[in-house]
């Protein structure tokens, strides 16, 4: 199911991180090579990044990535220090408009979900309550109940991977699903890795966590580590933390 990625690093262009990549998320959105669930991922896309405010900007949109003619002219000229991008191959049964297509945002955060709830309408019935009330929480599919779940957590003081693990753990305690996650908050990227596998690319210019090697078949995708199932980890200034989601 989608395809995603988060980047925290020195200033580049949206074009750099999305698109140029021999296997870039633009790729994978009808190419995608590691892709368990789901064969393209053209139910919409979405990119957030950070500029000189706390509130990301978010750019969304229900068509495959690559016939959105204005989205191919802006990215070259938008530049970012941190971004999270996704690639949607819709869930049955969720909306499929603009609504619900990653990064969900809120505030600082932003937030993207590959996989699905095992039972959302039951989920959702237990666990609304805790969720953060906010407009991205109510859009009409199950990865907006993990972020309005992590969203409270990060509200209430939680850094960025402590509130994607206490969502994580609300949905597998009723129902499971594949609950991978990525998030920001502009400082830092976090992941929670639950049954759709990432990869984490650390340089010195940057690190990236993403699906798919954005390099893959090329001799330097050797560079990228597969994150175990159960980790969660967050980087940002103070270097890279992994532990594990039941640790
Ligand atoms: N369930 C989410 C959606 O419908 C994520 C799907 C996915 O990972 N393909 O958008």
């Amino acid at each position: 199911m989608c395809r995603h990625l988060a980047y925290l690093g020195a200033q580049r262009t949206l074009q750099s991180l999305v698109v140029d990549p021999t296997h870039s998320l633009y790729e994978q959105s009808w190419a995608p090579r590691r892709q368990r669930h789901g064969t393209v991922n053209v139910d919409g896309f979405g990119v957030g990044w950070y500029v000189e405010r706390v509130e990301p900007v978010r750019y969304r949109r229900a068509q495959p990535i690559w016939t959105d003619a204005s989205f191919a002219s802006l990215a070259p000229t938008i530049s970012t220090t941190c971004a999270v991008a996704a690639v949607r191959s819709a869930t049955t049964g969720t909306s499929p408009d603009e609504s619900a297509a990653a990064p969900f945002t809120h505030g600082r955060w932003l937030f993207s979900h590959n996989g699905r709830l095992h039972d959302w309408p039951t989920a959702r019935r237990a666990l609304l309550a805790r969720a953060a009330d906010v407009p991205d929480t109510w859009a009409g599919v199950d990865s907006a109940l993990l972020f309005g779940l992590a969203l409270a957590r990060w509200e209430a003081g939680a850094n960025l991977a402590t509130g994607l693990a206490a969502a994580a753990r609300d949905v597998l305690d009723h129902g499971g699903g594949r609950l991978t996650m990525l998030a920001s908050d502009g400082r830092s990227i976090a992941a929670v890795v639950v049954g759709e596998p990432v990869h984490l690319l650390t340089s010195r210019t940057g690190v990236v966590i993403a699906s798919e090697p954005w390099d893959e078949g090329a001799p330097e995708a050797g560079r990228w580590r597969e994150l175990a199932d159960g980790a969660v980890l967050q980087a940002g200034a103070d270097g890279i933390t992994e532990t594990l989601l039941r640790a």
